[in-house]
């Protein structure tokens, strides 16, 4: 199927978003309220994943459900938005065509490019084969499915112990790393805290469990303040979370990792939340892209040299009014996405298009019960403990997209405040346990 503006009366103008996340279906939303567009909106996937609670799913806390969002339903009122589950892998930005895993075409007048991003596992050797990355719902979804397998087989075997099955390693120190950590932390401290015959795994010995936070630069949460930084390192502390600053993932293996300083630390399970870059789509635009791997986008938002072609969220290098770049957020991502609608439309009634504005909304992140930062604002306000907390639980509920989903969410959370996280989970993956206990491929004893 190749849709064309041909296709549709003169007036009608089509649209080709690729990529339904934060930016791409902020997009459509806002283009669909003129009635004389019509949008094809392409994902590989027929929904849309809300990243920021990643983690909760990985750590059990929510349910997958919770942080997932039905494509359609979300244009369910929006006629002139179609969506077509397929994965775009080639571009032609002068013909603005997109080409599909499938073979198909689509053609617009014009062509937004929100693809999103991907792990970068910036060459470590082993990284990509041996670690858990998180940025996808089945990311998630797969680490939490290694978790219950590491606790299900040290159960069995206590003699896994030594072999790293209760170590637990976090590549990076963001939000990311710094909110799993925390989550695994307290999930870990809440089954040793149960009395004896209330424990789900009833001799396990969890003091024996480890977490480590691993990162190559000098503090926790790094584009926050000082103060912020040290009191997430504290909280993190105070939960035993072994903090590894200045250090680096030198290797990932099959059933260890060995960090910079020359530590090898056993273990099976080690999550990546090292950095991230553009997804692969854009290896396959034609054009030379820019820092990692994003294409650089003008401060309209359109690519240097195809005016009706635009890059948005964590797939474009985007500027703020000011010209420093802007990091890949949630924020940035729909405020690009709305804009974009805007400069479309501006561009068909004939007006100019306007440079896209960043209106800074400010930055958070948890640690876990009663422990957030959040700097507030443009000019960063700055919350910690049980007001950031709660901002922290506020803000995110909101951005859920349906009442559903906020109401489970809020649930779910109250659930897991008064000590019931990580307890009546499902090994829905029995091919997690499969491991391999020898490390380095030798043989697999299940
Ligand atoms: C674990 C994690 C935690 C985060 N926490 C926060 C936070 O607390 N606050 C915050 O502001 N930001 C946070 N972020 C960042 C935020 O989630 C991203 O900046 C935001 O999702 C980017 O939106 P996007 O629309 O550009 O990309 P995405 O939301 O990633 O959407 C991209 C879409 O494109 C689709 N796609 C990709 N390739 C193709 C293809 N070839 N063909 C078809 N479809 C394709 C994908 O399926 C996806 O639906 C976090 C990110 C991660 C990974």
């Amino acid at each position: 199927m190749t849709p064309s503006a041909e296709q549709q009366p003169n007036s009608v103008k089509q649209i080709v978003i690729v990529g339904g996340g934060f930016a791409g279906l902020n997009c459509a939303r806002k283009l669909a309220t003129n009635p004389n567009v019509r949008i094809t909106l392409l994902d590989k996937n027929n929904y849309q994943q809300f990243q920021p609670l990643l983690y909760q799913v990985a750590t059990a806390l929510l349910a997958p459900g919770n942080i997932a969002f039905n494509l359609r339903e979300a244009v369910r009122r929006d006629p002139n938005v179609d969506i077509r589950l397929t994965e775009a892998v080639s571009v032609d930005l002068k013909s603005r065509t997109v080409q599909t895993a499938e073979g198909e075409r689509y053609q617009g007048d014009f062509l937004v490019l929100a693809a999103g991003s991907q792990a970068n596992f910036f060459g470590t050797p082993g990284a990509e084969q041996n670690t858990f990355p998180l940025y996808s719902l089945r990311d998630a979804e797969r680490l939490r499915s290694r978790l219950l397998a590491m606790l299900e087989s040290a159960h069995r075997d206590k003699g896994l112990i030594e072999k790293g099955a209760l170590n637990f390693v976090i590549v990076g120190a963001g939000p990311t790393g710094t909110e799993m950590s925390g989550a695994l932390a307290e999930g870990v401290q809440a089954w040793k805290n149960k009395k004896r015959g209330a424990k789900i795994y009833k001799d396990l010995p969890l003091e024996r469990a480890q977490i480590f936070l691993v990162d190559a630069g000098h503090a926790v949460l790094s584009a926050f303040s000082p103060s912020a930084q040290a009191y997430a390192a504290k909280q993190l502390a105070a939960r035993d979370v072994q903090i590894r600053l200045g250090t680096r993932v030198q290797e990932a293996g099959s059933g260890h990792v060995t960090l910079s300083d020359g530590t090898r630390i056993p273990t099976h399970t080690v999550v990546w939340a090292g950095g991230l870059k553009a997804s692969s789509l854009s290896e396959n635009l034609g054009i030379k892209t820019g820092q990692g791997g994003r294409i650089d986008v003008q401060p309209d938002l359109t690519v240097p040299g195809f005016s009706r072609v635009y890059g948005l969220g964590d797939f474009a290098n985007i500027a703020d009014q000011d010209g420093r770049p802007l990091p890949q957020l949630g924020s940035v991502a729909e405020q690009t996405g709305k804009w974009c609608a805007k400069n479309i439309l501006l561009d068909i009634s004939g007006k100019p298009r306007v440079s896209f504005r960043y209106l800074d909304k400010g930055i958070m992140a948890m640690i876990g019960r009663n422990a957030a930062v959040a700097e507030v604002g443009k000019r960063r306000h700055e919350l910690e403990g049980p007001v950031a907390f709660a901002a922290w639980l506020g803000v995110h509920a909101a951005l859920l997209a349906s009442t559903r989903a906020k109401i489970e969410a809020f649930m779910d959370w109250a659930w897991a405040y008064f000590g019931g996280a990580l307890e009546d989970v499902v090994l829905d993956r029995p091919e997690e346990l499969q491991i391999n206990w020898n490390d380095e491929g030798e043989e697999k004893s299940g």
